[in-house]
């Protein structure tokens, strides 16, 4: 079994030198447990978080062991009576090509239902969009954004694996949905594809003074809801277009994940314009999932939510796949196809 460890914490950037590949035997399986075969890896940012031993919602990863991550895959051997050989599941396994699974432990491993037909949904998507960078994206829409159709909702990071999935459930309640992203190729993909009603490329811009001008442009009504994904430019052109009463889903800042610092130009904003503003972790919401995976199975099985995927070949790929996704070198959900 090939395995990746966190060999030290990151110094500022995180480098490969961070990791460690080793390659050791499977034990043998005990009451209850599960061997399970990782068909794919999801990598994803707050593994840069926990790679650190700076304070934050969650404990840092141990050195010396098995990088965290969510995997889809199949039981090859199983000593727990709900779990046969040949269940596709998704769990917690980790950066690695097998994992023994205590099976007993609720929520540790859950069978679905996986397919490449028509009305299926392929097994990588279970660590995306109907995984949990899906619900992430439909708990601040629907929990904390909370639009009236016709309204604008906005999300930067747009044709990543939350944003993606934040635009399909917007346009299913009737929002005008506007993407921010790196790159042409990004945006084209993000109206054509995806189905935004427009997406602004940051990369275009120098200054949150003209990308604000840009977004007045694709937001005639103003912002009246808006999804954080990166932080520092993009949050501060946000605010200067953002209604009064405006809300903001705060989920993550990957602009600063490296270090960097990501300033607030402007928090007075916040106070004039009224903004209610929350911060949230998707993990701390259990009760949410069932109801958002639902509709997010459902989008992308009736073809309505065509996630795009960055896919990595073999463990040993999986440290610079996770490197480059913190530089936005990944194009939607960065995965690593494993054995
Ligand atoms: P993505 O698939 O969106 O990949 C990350 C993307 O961030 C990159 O492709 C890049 O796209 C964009 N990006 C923008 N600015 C930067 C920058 N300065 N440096 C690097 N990348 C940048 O990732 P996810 O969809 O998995 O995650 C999106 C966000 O959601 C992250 O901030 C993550 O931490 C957060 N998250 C929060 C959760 C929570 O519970 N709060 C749960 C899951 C995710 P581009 O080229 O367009 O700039």
């Amino acid at each position: 079994n090939q395995q990746i460890l966190l060999a030290s914490r990151p110094e500022g950037e995180a480098t490969a030198s961070n990791f460690k590949l080793v390659t050791t035997d499977t034990p043998a399986l005990r009451d209850g447990q599960v061997l399970v075969r990782h068909h794919y890896l999801s990598l994803d940012p707050y593994m840069r978080g926990r790679m650190s031993d700076a304070k934050s919602y969650a404990a840092p990863q141990a050195l010396g062991e098995v990088m965290i991550g969510g995997t889809v895959g199949e039981v090859v051997e199983s000593r727990h009576p709900k779990f046969a050989p040949g269940d596709k599941v998704v769990g917690m396994g980790g950066w690695q090509d097998y994992a023994v699974v205590d099976a007993a432990q609720p929520g540790v491993l859950s069978k679905v239902q996986a397919g490449d037909g028509p009305g299926q949904v392929p097994l990588s998507h279970y660590l995306g969009a109907a995984g949990m960078p899906g619900v992430t994206a439909w708990y601040g829409l629907v929990k904390i954004i909370e639009p009236k159709p016709g309204q604008t909702v906005t999300v930067s990071a747009a044709s990543g694996a939350v944003g993606s999935a934040y635009g399909a459930l917007a346009k299913a309640r009737g929002c005008r949905v506007v993407g921010i992203a790196g790159g042409k190729e990004k945006c084209d993909y993000v109206v054509n594809d995806l189905g935004f009603d427009a997406c602004i490329d940051y990369k275009q811009y120098t200054d949150a003074g003209s990308l604000s001008k840009a977004l007045k442009a694709a937001c005639p009504d103003g912002i009246h809801g808006h999804f954080e994904n990166v932080g520092g430019m993009v949050l501060d052109a946000v605010l200067s277009r953002i209604n009064a009463h405006g809300r903001i889903a705060l989920c993550g800042m990957i602009a600063g994940y490296n270090g960097a610092p990501v300033p607030l130009t402007y928090p007075q904003l916040l106070l004039t314009q009224r903004i209610r503003l929350e911060g949230f972790i998707v993990s701390e919401h259990m009760e949410v999932w069932p109801e958002a995976l639902k509709e997010l199975v459902g989008l992308v099985a009736s073809g309505k939510l065509r996630p795009r995927e960055t896919v990595a070949s073999g463990l040993a790929a999986a440290p610079e796949a996770f490197l480059g996704m913190l530089k936005g070198r990944n194009f939607g959900k960065q995965l690593v196809k494993l054995v």
